[in-house]
């Protein structure tokens, strides 16, 4: 266990249509009460236990991590734990600008932002309330400014939806010093009636990327690292492709993921969380809260993204938009 992910809140201020579609998650929907959400504190002690059992990167994602009120609070509160070694976050964009120097401020390292296409009609049409590309593109400059380097950029590739605008958002990454991720669209949750066909191979990405601009493989930048990277031959920057359909990577996954209610997945696909909170809530010591933790990952069987077959595809499983990306 080398990486904790966590999600601060269910809630998010778009309706992608590939993970919050709003004919599911329109006005009507139940989203947790305050009260069921860890506070800032008990997710500070969890991720200290986190750490005590070997985490040392932490991510914070969502639902929209920036619609958790005062986001950086959380981030100071974990910028002092020792022995965490990066704090990332992964937004949507539309509140960094704003939030950026705070959360700089605060302790928080990098960014990943997504952003699936760069043509506004295309990307509203994803994103489902109109919030248009600039404002994501200003988000960006604005962590730029405030020192968070430079970003990852993730792109969901959905077949039909942005596959045509491929090339066009490589073409603007180029030589920014920022890293575009493609990613296969995946089978997560039960809402967004995913299909094979929907999915553009990170293979077939890569190659017509390499058509254009001649690319090469590099190493992974630790044991790991989920996408695989690439750097153009003419020293543009480097891309990666996280090919979690076509080439699922569970050996080699670090990475556990507590949801905002304090539940414990150690897969991005699973079903069932393991609750935490009534632990804390109910004063178990450190101690008895690692015990606890150090069990379920030992258990942990789950490698649903390599064992994915046309029987277990539909089934149930968290919302990505529960526990992030
Ligand atoms: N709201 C934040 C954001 O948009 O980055 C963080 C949470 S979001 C669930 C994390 C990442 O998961 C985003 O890059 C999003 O595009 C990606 N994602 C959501 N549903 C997906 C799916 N079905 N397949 C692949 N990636 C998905």
């Amino acid at each position: 266990m080398r990486d904790l992910r966590i999600s601060v809140t269910d809630r998010c201020n778009f309706r992608c249509v590939y993970c919050m579609p709003r004919d599911v998650f329109g006005p009507g929907a139940q989203f947790l009460p305050r009260a069921d959400l860890l506070t800032f504190e008990e997710i500070e002690r969890l991720a200290r236990i986190f750490v005590s059992c070997g985490v040392r990167k932490l991510r914070i994602t969502g639902g929209e991590p920036l619609v958790r009120h005062d986001l950086e609070r959380l981030v100071a509160l974990l910028a002092d734990i020792d022995g965490i070694e990066d704090i990332a976050m992964t937004t949507n964009g539309a509140l960094l600008s704003r939030k950026a120097k705070l959360l700089a401020h605060a302790g928080l390292r990098r960014v990943t932002v997504s952003l699936d296409s760069l043509d506004d009609e295309v990307f509203r049409a994803i994103n489902d309330v109109a919030v248009p590309v600039t404002r994501v593109l200003e988000g960006i400059e604005a962590a730029v400014a405030a020192g968070l380097g430079h970003a990852k950029i993730n792109m969901v590739v959905k077949r039909g939806a942005n596959d045509d605008h491929i090339l066009a958002m490589a073409e603007y990454f180029r030589h920014t010093g920022h890293t575009l991720r493609f990613i296969e669209y995946m089978d997560v949750g039960s809402t967004n009636g995913w299909q094979l066909d929907d999915v553009v191979s990170a293979a077939d990405i890569v190659q017509a990327i390499n058509a254009q601009w001649p690319l090469e493989q590099l190493a992974a930048n630790y044991p790991g690292e989920v996408a695989n990277r690439y750097r153009y031959l003419d020293g543009a920057g480097e891309i990666g492709a996280i090919a979690s359909v076509t080439q699922p990577f569970c050996r080699g996954c670090t990475r556990a993921r507590l949801s905002p209610e304090g539940r414990l997945y150690t897969c991005l696909f699973g079903a069932h969380g393991h609750d935490l909170r009534s632990l804390l809530r109910r004063g178990a010591n450190d101690s008895e809260i690692t015990d606890r933790v150090r069990s379920i990952w030992t258990m942990r069987t789950d490698r649903y993204s390599e064992v994915r077959t046309a029987h277990t595809s539909g089934r149930a499983k968290v919302e990505m938009s529960r526990i992030g990306g």
